[in-house]
């Protein structure tokens, strides 16, 4: 084992036991080939990058980061349209911090905000909610940027807008699923991952049942992991334990907040403000049924429908290899711009903006060398 301090850890002990038992399970795995273990949620990747997780690893061992980063995802198209949205003179955007400093083509909201467009940073859809009624001669149009974690809150406060009778709201829809994203990264040739740490949030709203076609399909192991160090470390040698026995599951080890149906109430909610439909990905393209739009009875606050943003011609940045990093082609440092023209204070890309992004972890833990 490399010499490592392990007195950052909340259990050292159970933490340098774990890392034993990866190094273990590993020499146990047939072959000798890398192996590839994905973990596919942003927060993931942070506390991977905080705790220097990367550094007790195996030779063997490649850790992956993948699509789990719900503002690192948003297609540059869908920040244009926002940005277009926040050019007309009564809108409001009501967004997460994080969204702001995104750049689209040519703008972010925030360059926008300085030049005169009015946007709101929030702390939930509640807040957009408040802000609408306390303000009823702007339109409030709320950015719904998520995974299955933020969905249903997002189905709460749109029927807590019907409730209430409320004109001058509405919803930008940018949300997307796991699942079908999963799908279409495993099913991509180039990819070659042997094993998936599977988000600890989305699970807890949907249970580990969406994931089966994982191991049934592909053959693909995958374990539901919480985000504390160790809860990775226990995850990776789950993902291992089955790999060295030539087996594929889905198994969770986050039991403390993630139910074998997930969340039925917060599922349902879900299903009773939105239908799923083809939602397109930075990094990964258009991915059959992986986003949400409103049902019909809903449709009133539905952002694009109401206002129909003509947003300008989409530009990617020169460099950015963003779209290669969210799908596991590329490291951060492995992007030419990484460090020196793109910085926490200059992004411009995504990945570099998020709290979840992988170059914001890698700059913030890995240092630009
Ligand atoms: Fe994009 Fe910046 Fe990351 Fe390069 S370093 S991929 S430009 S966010």
């Amino acid at each position: 084992m490399p010499s490592f301090d392990f007195g950052a850890f909340k259990d050292p002990a159970l933490a340098k036991g774990l890392v034993g038992l990866v190094g273990d399970l590993a020499q146990q795995v047939p072959g000798d080939e890398p192996i590839r273990l994905m973990e596919v949620c942003g927060t993931h990747t942070m506390s991977i990058a905080r705790s220097g997780l990367r550094s007790l690893m195996p030779e063997r061992i490649e850790l992956l980061s993948g699509p789990g980063c719900p503002v690192c995802v948003t297609a540059n198209r869908d920040i244009d349209a926002l940005i277009a949205l926040a050019r007309m003179p009564q809108a409001t955007i009501a967004t997460f911090g994080d969204m702001v400093r995104v750049p689209g083509s040519t703008s972010s909201l925030q360059r926008e905000a300085a030049a005169g467009a009015r946007v709101q940073v929030v702390y939930s859809l509640i807040d957009a909610l408040a802000y609408a009624q306390a303000n009823e001669d702007e339109q409030v149009i709320f950015a719904g940027v998520g995974f299955e974690t933020t969905t249903p809150t997002i189905a709460m406060g749109i029927k807590r807008a019907e409730a209430l009778g409320l004109e001058n709201f509405s919803v930008f829809v940018a949300n997307k699923n796991m699942p079908h994203a999963l799908e279409a990264l495993v099913s991509d040739p180039q990819l070659k991952v042997n094993g998936l740490l599977l988000p600890g949030h989305v699970s807890t709203i949907i249970g580990p049942e969406p994931y089966r076609f994982l191991a049934r399909d592909h053959g693909i192991p995958g374990v539901i992991a919480g985000f504390d160090a160790v809860d990775i470390l226990q995850g990776i040698a789950m993902l291992l334990g089955q790999l060295a026995q030539g087996t594929a599951q889905i198994q969770t080890a986050y039991a403390r907040a993630v139910m074998e149906h997930g969340n039925p109430v917060a599922c349902a909610v879900i299903d009773e403000v939105f239908e799923t439909c083809d939602a397109d990905w930075r990094g990964l393209g258009v991915i059959a049924h992986s986003g949400y739009r409103l049902k019909p009875r809903f449709a009133r606050f539905d952002a694009v429908a109401r206002f129909d943003p003509q947003p300008e011609p989409t530009r990617e940045h020169a460099g950015c290899s963003c779209g290669d990093i969210l799908r596991a082609a590329k490291t951060p440092a492995q992007c030419a711009l990484f460090g020196t023209a793109c910085t926490p204070e200059n992004p411009l890309g995504p990945c570099m903006v998020s709290s979840e992004g992988s170059c914001a972890a890698w700059y913030q833990y890995h240092g630009v060398s």
